[in-house]
Parts: structure tokens; C-alpha cells; sequence
């Protein structure tokens, strides 16, 4: 698929979630604290359809039903979205998105390689060893959250998010990430790039359904 025909998919993605979340919103705090986080540009809603395509390849889930599915997804949105949250309010305290992302095209990220494309690969781990360098100022709880990922069924880095809706990554606490992000060289890049579970994770049809899964996970929320 084109990246201008991804990008229109990852929109009409966005669109969709929000639509849904909006309709729960009017009843619940918590809703609306996810439309909030889904407002945001920065949001990495296509992060979270990528991590469901990798969910339905593993076999704990596919044990799940149907409904078990609904829930988990419904789970995964609302964690993902309050951490979020967290985290973009400390960052308005230390600096705000300009200390992470470059507003000029075409790279996001400040400081990245250019030999970088923010597939996001890199950082669709759940987890890292958490080595922070000693100028990291952000909270010890992150680094442990860092260290132990956000919970069960994230399959994405917690500080991993997405620029503008186009699908590319953006690293939260780029300025203060850990050691392991920081050796991550060009030849690991290649090496993700030429991965076809990366192939696989954004496929247009694979994109599809885990976005009619989390709709349906919305819809079914039960509050
Ligand atoms: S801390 Fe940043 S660079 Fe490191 S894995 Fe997470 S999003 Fe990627």
C-alpha cells in the first residue's frame, strides 16, 4: 500500500475510534478521559490496531472469545489512553512537544537518524531494559513501567506514539529515553524493516479487522 493510501486508512481509523468513543463519553468519566487522549494528534491509535494484528497471532489469545476479545480490546484502548495522558501532562512541565518532535518535515522526531522512517518497529516491544541515563528526569515509576511494559496485552513500548495520525512513530521522552534505545544502530533498523511480521502488523486487510474488533470493543464497553 502507498503511503498516501496508509495514511487515509490510519485517518479513517482515528475518525472511527473517536466517533465510537464520543458516544460513550456522554455517560462515562473515563470515556471521556479517551476521547481526550484521542483528540490529541499525537495519539498512537495505529500503534494499537498494529498491536491487536500481533495479539491475533498469539496463542493465548486466540483462545479467547469473541467477547473476551471485546474486552481486552476495550482494556487495551483505555490503559493506553490514560498513560497517555499521564505522560503528556508532565511533558507540558518539562518543555512541551517541542523537545520531542520537529514540526518540519519530513522527520518527527528531534534528533533522529536519517536514516530513520518511524516505521515504529524498533519500539513494538512491550517492554526494555530499563538503563536510563543519569540525566533522565523522568518519573522512577516510568522507568519501571518502562521495564514491565504498561500490562497484559500491550505488545508496544508505553512512551511510543504517533505523529500526526500518519502512522509515524514518535518517541514521548525521546530527550531522556533509555541506553538500549540509544545503541539501537542502522543495521538493526535494516533488519526491522526487512522483517515481514513488520509487513504483516500494517497490512491493509490485518489493519481492517482489528479496527471492526475495537469498535465492536467500544460499543460493547460496559460502562
Ligand atoms: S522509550 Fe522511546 S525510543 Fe525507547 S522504545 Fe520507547 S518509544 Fe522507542
Amino acid at each position: 500500500m502507498q503511503a498516501e493510501e496508509k495514511a487515509r486508512l490510519w485517518m479513517k481509523c482515528h475518525r472511527g475510534i473517536l466517533r465510537q468513543s464520543i458516544r460513550r463519553a456522554r455517560r462515562h468519566a473515563d470515556w471521556r478521559r479517551v476521547c481526550h487522549a484521542l483528540l490529541d494528534p499525537f495519539f498512537p491509535v495505529s500503534y494499537l490496531l498494529r498491536n491487536m494484528v500481533i495479539l491475533e497471532r498469539e496463542t493465548p489469545w486466540k483462545r479467547l472469545t469473541h467477547r473476551g476479545k471485546v474486552q481486552a480490546m476495550h482494556s487495551l484502548l483505555r490503559e493506553r489512553a490514560l498513560f497517555f495522558l499521564q505522560v503528556k501532562t508532565w511533558l507540558k512541565t518539562n518543555g512541551g512537544y517541542k523537545t520531542i518532535v520537529d514540526f518540519s518535515p519530513p522527520f518527527a522526531g528531534r534528533g533522529t537518524p536519517s536514516y530513520c522512517t518511524h516505521c515504529g518497529g524498533c519500539c513494538e516491544t512491550a517492554s526494555g531494559f530499563p538503563d536510563f541515563p543519569s540525566h533522565s528526569i523522568i518519573p522512577q515509576r516510568w522507568k519501571e513501567i518502562f521495564s514491565s511494559g504498561l500490562g497484559k496485552g500491550h505488545r508496544f513500548c508505553p512512551f511510543l506514539w504517533e505523529y500526526r495520525k500518519t502512522g509515524m512513530s514518535l518517541c514521548a521522552i525521546h530527550p531522556w529515553r533509555a541506553n538500549p534505545c540509544r545503541v539501537f544502530g542502522e543495521d538493526d533498523c535494516t533488519f526491522v524493516l526487512q522483517d515481514p511480521d513488520l509487513a504483516h502488523v500494517t497490512h491493509e486487510k490485518h489493519i481492517g479487522k482489528a479496527f471492526k474488533t475495537l469498535i465492536q470493543g467500544i460499543k460493547a464497553s460496559p460502562f
